[in-house]
């Protein structure tokens, strides 16, 4: 029989996936399923993008681009950035930025901080690349954010990064210039630590965003700042995101890159550089409309009782404490407690634990306002036992 390697003993591929995989089939099976499980705009990639896609394919941009991406998109990434082109790395997926950060930089047992809850291929990223996950538990009664003292005595010897996100997935939390701030005062402290900041929510925030390069430029020298088109632009499948940080860290990542992708397709690339180079206008309007959504999905949840949600800043994500509904329904774990509501009224939310914090659900509203309808009346009967 097969056998696995030390260091994916127990990598699995990501829960997430696994439950819009279970309910994508439930669905096929003829079941009435309502998915709120997945972190994709419900919205098209804009048609202009399609269009320069389709255009650059047929010029032949069909050939192996550059490993660490074409010129184009990174001198427009740079230029946005205030950097120069060897400081950007054009990866498939914001995924594959991280991935390729750690297996640059990661030796067996140094250690990765990550605040909790965290994205769920935070930490098995950090593992696959033979790194130690630290993780900081951030309550919902700090909004979910560490902060700069808990950072602090958590940095020991062996830590080589810390990873931020902001605007968050799962929470949607923002950190505010203050908080920044003092996260950055205790990182002059600890030169051997890098910071990665995950970004990708940024232009979805519904409360002023601020970058942490804007208030720590001095650590440049130490940072990763990770960004793509998936989230804002509708554009998941085309599988394109960017790393900025020093050039010996991004030559590091290409490095890396080289050997396991190659490059970015550089079909996406062309349609990266449309997008970020076309208009921008839908930006503005499906921000509302998800803001819009945001509203009334915080508003009905906080109806339910033994359920209370915080009105996110950012990203398209509520994460909502259900223990009190968990318990007066007799579970004792938000996994059993997920299991239960797809099983019974058709309705799939991924469990808190996948992001590190129990007791807590995550609903994308990433979907039509009739689906997030559909979804919550659902977990409104299942609570209040009418169903
Ligand atoms: N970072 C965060 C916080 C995310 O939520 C996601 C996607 O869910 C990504 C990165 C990965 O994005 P991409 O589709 O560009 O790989």
């Amino acid at each position: 029989t097969f056998q696995r390697a030390q260091r994916i003993q127990s990598l699995e591929i990501s829960e997430i996936v696994q439950l819009s995989e279970k309910a994508a089939s439930l669905r096929a099976q003829g079941k009435d399923i309502v998915a709120l499980s997945t972190g994709e705009p419900d919205f098209p990639t804009p048609a202009h993008i399609i269009e320069a896609a389709h255009a650059a394919a047929l010029d032949g941009k069909t050939k192996y681009p550059p490993t660490l991406g074409i010129p184009e998109l990174r001198d427009e990434i740079a230029r946005r950035a205030k950097v120069t082109r060897s400081e950007v790395i054009v990866s498939t997926g914001a995924k594959q930025v991280l991935a390729n950060a750690m297996f640059a930089s990661l030796d067996p047992g140094d250690e990765v901080i990550m605040p909790a809850p965290f994205w769920t291929s935070y930490s098995d990223i950090v593992l696959l690349a033979s790194g130690t996950p630290v993780v900081l538990p951030c309550a919902m009664e700090n909004g979910f954010r560490a902060t700069a003292q808990q950072l602090d005595a958590a940095i020991t010897p062996r830590t080589r990064w810390v990873m931020l996100n902001s605007p968050s997935n799962p929470t949607g939390a923002i950190y505010t210039e203050t908080e920044l701030l003092g996260l950055a005062q205790v990182l002059r402290r600890h030169q051997h630590v890098q910071i990665l900041i995950d970004e990708i929510y940024d232009q979805l925030s519904y409360a002023p965003f601020t970058s942490f390069a804007s208030v720590a430029p001095d650590l440049f020298d130490r940072m990763l700042i990770v960004n793509g088109v998936s989230k804002a632009y509708a554009m998941t499948g085309w599988r394109i995101g960017w790393g900025i940080g020093p050039a010996a860290m991004i030559s590091a990542m290409g490095a890396v890159q080289g050997q396991i992708t190659s490059a970015a397709s550089s079909i996406s690339q062309a349609a990266a550089l449309a997008a970020l180079t076309g208009p921008e206008d839908f930006l503005e309007k499906r921000r509302k409309i998800f803001k819009a959504r945001r509203d009334m999905v915080v508003d009905r949840l906080n109806a339910l009782p033994g359920v209370t949600c915080p009105r996110p800043e950012g990203a398209f994500y509520v994460f909502p404490d259900v223990r009190g509904a968990m318990t007066a329904k007799g579970f004792d774990n938000c996994a059993t407690f997920c299991a239960a509501l797809l099983d019974q009224v058709g309705l799939a939310l991924v469990p808190g634990r996948a992001f590190g914090l129990p007791g807590h659900l995550r609903l994308s509203y990433a979907y039509s306002e009739a689906e997030l309808q559909a979804g919550l009346d659902r977990l409104e009967a299942f609570i209040t036992g009418s169903r």
